[in-house]
């Protein structure tokens, strides 16, 4: 056998390959896309040929690029063209008049025609020094002539003004929907501008869209967000059947560079059925027997890895659903308020049972414990179990109850946390639930001490995609306020990159192709400017990406210094 030449080798470490076997090399080679060798620096440069490129990290350090555990990439066709209110340190605002800033400089570099929608992102009442929601009343004297519509971080709200409610039909008549909320002025049914959940979801969903070209367009400029963090695997955590159309669209003409994985929505499978099941006759809710065979492979870069199913709301939205009342009320000053979960138990068991049946993987978005219960509860209606190896994801997982994670062992069930939560809403979280149940937030040390696989997420574009800020609250978990939020949930600097690499690759059932550095794996690899493990945790936020590979291939690359 033909010994291969290696294309390029890494050398000079530090070198991470996040494999507990064998925590670091001295070397690295790569061919055809591949890792090539993997180890002592003779060993791997017997792999060198004339043609071969030498790499000396001098001190930078090299490990397997990011896995996108949960968040979703349609968000970045959007926010390219959005204005972006978030609060400190994810954008610009701290208080209601710096919103209304964004906005007029957002307007005068992106002017808009008279009735064209105003889009903002990233809206979140938590980051207002001014103690109130943002109210239509404040948008109103800005643009009169056009709808504004501001996201709330949580997406599953925004804030409207009037021209904005007008055009969605909304007023004072209009009752709250089931599982929605619709803030109302004071001691008036008049709507104030935010609008929740069921209230918030069919509305956006209307939304007038751009071309499918200027989308397609997009694709470079969207990936290039992930790129410069050192991320090759995307997720879109919860795929409409108009978007994974588009992205279809966009696979086949070769416009993905990193690799894409799609969660298409539950709610979207009668849709999916009709396009890609055309003479399926059962019933709405139900797949085909060959629905799996279209799971768990790429095709021009792009995987469905699973059915993204959704229980709860968001806690920073008070719209999670808990076993106990928030000590601050509901979103419009609800006594006894716990949250609700969007569906009834019925429905969640019958599409848990519809999907184990099929052995379609389950991706199911989960933030309180009463959440969690219902999950749990659909999974032992539905026979599930540990032994199955079904790798069911709870995304979030972020308020559970201790002795749930002993049903996630039974059940098989595997964390997706949240940690940076505990940065941007962790004084709020404390506020709303009180220490006990606030510092159980994302507990990764207890999941691991159970021996569960856990990843984390930003839930991009609820918070930027921010591999150091996921790294660094993970391992430190101070608020915003300087509150270490739950110290015992803290975990070293190795389990917290782990759980953007190896974990994340598990979970998606990549583990044998991606997440470690060990010959044979892709060459997805990141070169940071320094090693995460080595610096003081406080520094962890100041690592800068150098270069970022797929493949091999570099697609990222800093400006030099
Ligand atoms: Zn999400």
């Amino acid at each position: 056998m033909a010994t291969q030449q290696a294309e390029l080798i890494f050398r000079g470490g530090p070198i991470l390959t996040m494999d507990d076997a064998r925590p670091r090399v001295q070397a690295v080679a790569i061919a055809d896309g591949r890792i090539l060798a993997a180890g002592d620096e003779a060993e791997v440069m017997a792999t060198a040929g004339a043609d071969t490129q030498v790499v000396a990290l001098n001190g930078r350090a090299l490990m397997p690029s990011f896995i996108d555990a949960h968040g979703h990439f349609a968000n970045a066709l959007q926010i390219v063209k959005w204005a972006n209110v978030s609060g400190l340190p994810a954008g610009p605002v701290s208080c209601i008049a710096d919103i209304l800033q964004v906005l007029r400089e957002h307007v005068a570099a992106h002017p808009v025609k008279p009735g064209e929608w105003i889009i903002g992102y990233g809206y979140d009442v938590s980051n207002l020094s001014d103690g109130r929601q943002l109210s239509r009343d404040d948008l109103d004297p800005l643009f009169p002539g056009n709808p504004v519509l501001l996201i709330h971080s949580s997406n599953h709200g925004a804030v409207l003004n009037s021209a904005g409610l007008k055009v969605v039909g909304i007023d004072a008549s209009t009752p709250d929907p089931a599982g929605g909320v619709i803030l109302r002025k004071a001691g008036s049914s008049e709507p104030e501008g935010l609008l929740m959940e069921t209230a918030f979801l069919p509305i956006f969903t209307a939304m007038p869209q751009p071309s499918e070209q200027e989308l397609l367009e997009r694709f470079n400029a969207a990936q290039q967000i992930y790129a410069r963090t050192g991320t090759t695997t995307m997720q879109e955590g919860a795929t409409s059947a108009h978007d994974l159309k588009l992205i279809r669209k966009a696979a086949e003409q070769g416009r993905l560079w990193l690799d894409l994985v799609c969660l298409p929505l539950v709610l979207e499978v009668p849709k999916l059925v009709k396009e890609y099941f055309p003479d399926f006759s059962g019933g709405p809710m139900e797949l085909p027997d060959t629905a799996a065979e279209s799971f768990g492979t790429y095709r021009n870069r792009l995987k469905l890895a699973g059915i993204k199913a959704l229980i709860d709301g968001s806690p920073q939205g008070k719209t999670a659903f808990w076993s106990e009342p928030l000590l601050t009320g509901g979103p419009n000053g609800e006594p006894d308020w716990r949250g609700q979960p969007l569906f009834p138990p019925e429905l969640i068991q019958k599409i848990v049972k519809e999907l184990a049946v099929k052995a379609i993987p389950i991706f199911c978005h989960c933030n309180g414990d009463a959440a969690i219960d219902l999950m749990i509860d659909a999974a032992r209606a539905a026979g599930i179990t540990a032994e199955q190896d079904r790798r069911t994801v709870i995304i979030h997982s972020q308020f559970m109850r201790p002795e749930q994670l002993d049903a996630y062992v039974e059940l098989g069930f595997t964390p997706s946390f949240f940690t940076v939560h505990t940065f941007f809403w962790g004084d709020v979280h404390v506020e709303n639930l009180g220490r006990e149940r606030a510092y159980f937030l994302s507990p990764m040390a207890s999941a691991l001490a159970k021996g569960l696989h856990c990843s984390n997420h930003n839930d991009f574009s609820v918070t930027p995609v921010e591999p150091m800020r996921m790294i660094y609250t993970a391992v430190e978990r101070i608020s915003r306020k300087g509150e270490v939020i739950g110290p015992d949930e803290r975990v070293s600097p190795w389990q917290a990159l782990k759980a953007l690499t190896i974990e994340a690759a598990w979970q998606i059932r990549e583990e044998g192709q991606k997440g470690t550095i060990e010959a044979g794996k892709l060459a997805d690899l990141v070169i940071l400017d320094a090693d995460p493990t080595a610096v003081p945790s406080a520094d962890i936020l100041r690592i800068a990406v150098v270069e970022t590979f797929k493949e091999g291939k570099s697609v990222y690359k800093a400006a030099a210094a």
